[in-house]
């Protein structure tokens, strides 16, 4: 098992003390800390390798264009996509959707059309998709859930249709930690020919992801959900798909050839990089998931479950707690809200004694509107956290109660 202070070593911030305790941080839905390895190679790459990538002949262009390469390389291996060329590099998750929708799905959908998304969806695999509905007069259908926060499954293929453009769902919810079905979704799609995007955002931190083994045409997820720098991302998408799709954006990079008249695009993935991308970025990510395949992403997966156990249990004990999002298959987010008071001053007397926590609607207002709450409080767990931040956190939340009793 994890050799939990070696582990918590690896990530400085966490020694860190705020308002004079030491930092408990429960807020990995919404971003992750980093490891030194991480760090260090993008400081290592500002320090010593620093160059525009594709562009120069001279020897830091080069370095760096292979840094880029290799990085691009490891993502691919890390998702076991087929090709590296299948791997797009963005800003994260909600731009590899709007690329998507963008590019794949505007030249294909017409008045009528339908996309499908489900009821657990963050704003960033919903709002992409109503633009461009909008934009055309197509229609979102939406797979429902029930009381415990999972898809309704079963009515899914009664919502496909021949009109149906194509599915986007979430393969973890942000805010309730269900784990979809995911390949099943994928199965029951393929079968009519639609094609499907995962929003994979929360789900590439905490277990294997196999696109090839999933199938799915789309798979966007974030670096810095997973231990990687912000503002770096991949968009996985099919070699046929993206061949087919026009760029979403235009400058250079993306092209072989330009005259005032025409361009010729280039190939793929390079197609949909256009500008300077965020080399650093996705250098620092390709080190990122070099540090989860060392930690093990089984053992990882296996650790959280063991810990969201231990917080489940212990929070449940506590009077006046309601869980939101109560899924058999679950990652480590719990979502709950605490008698009557509100998710931002649970958060905010926790964050006195040093405890960060995330309240709000967590980018998913449908899903609240859905349980009837404005908001919740929402624990996120990591490996790097323990029983003890667990304990630390429940007898904050003791104290919540005891100060607006
Ligand atoms: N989808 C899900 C499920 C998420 O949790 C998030 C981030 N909270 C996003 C999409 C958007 O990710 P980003 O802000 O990194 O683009």
């Amino acid at each position: 098992m994890f050799e939990q202070n070696k582990i918590r070593l690896e990530f400085p911030i966490l020694g860190s003390s705020v308002n004079g305790n030491q930092l408990v941080y429960l807020d990995n839905a919404a971003t992750t800390q980093k490891p030194l390895q991480v760090i260090h190679k993008i400081s290592e790459y500002y320090e010593n390798n620093n160059a525009n990538v594709h562009r120069g002949v001279h020897f830091l262009s080069t370095k760096a264009t292979n840094l880029y390469e290799d990085a691009r390389r490891k993502l691919q291996q890390y998702i076991n996509a087929k090709s590296s060329d299948e791997i797009v590099f963005c800003r994260g998750t909600t731009e590899a959707i709007n690329l998507v929708a963008n590019s794949f799905l505007r030249t294909r959908l017409n008045s009528g059309d339908e996309i499908i998304i489900s009821a657990m969806e963050h704003h960033s695999n919903i709002v992409p998709w109503q633009i461009v509905a909008n934009s055309v007069g197509a229609t979102i259908k939406v797979i429902p859930i029930n009381k415990q926060g999972e898809l309704v499954i079963e009515d899914l293929p009664k919502l496909l249709c021949k009109k149906t453009k194509l599915v986007a769902v979430s393969h973890i919810s942000n805010a309730l930690g269900t784990i979809n079905p995911i390949k099943k979704i994928i199965d029951i799609c393929h079968a009519k020919n639609v094609p499907v995007l995962v929003d994979g955002a929360q789900a590439t931190p905490h277990q294997l992801v196999n696109v090839t083994d999933l199938d799915c045409d789309f798979y966007a997820f974030s670096g810095h959900k997973m231990y990687g720098p912000t503002g770096i991302g991949v968009l996985f998408a099919k070699k046929e798909h993206l061949e087919s799709m026009p760029p979403y954006q235009g400058g250079g990079e993306m092209i072989k050839m330009v005259s005032f008249t025409e361009t010729e695009y280039n190939d793929i993935p390079y197609k949909f990089e256009a500008g300077t991308p965020n080399i650093a970025g996705a250098i620092g990510l390709g080190t990122a998931v070099e540090f989860l395949d060392d930690l093990g992403l089984e053992q990882i997966e296996l650790y959280e479950k063991q810990l969201l156990e231990y917080l489940t249990a212990k929070i449940s004990m506590l009077a006046g707690i309601n869980i939101i999002g109560t899924a058999k298959q679950k990652t480590g987010i719990l979502s709950f809200t605490l008698d009557n008071i509100h998710a931002h001053d649970v958060a905010t007397i926790l964050d006195d004694d040093g405890i960060a926590i995330r309240a709000g609607h967590h980018c998913a207002m449908p899903i609240m509107s859905y349980f009837n709450v404005a908001a919740t409080s929402r624990i996120s767990l990591s490996f790097y956290n323990t029983e003890e931040d667990v304990d630390k956190c429940i007898s904050a939340l003791q104290k919540v109660r005891k100060i607006f009793a």
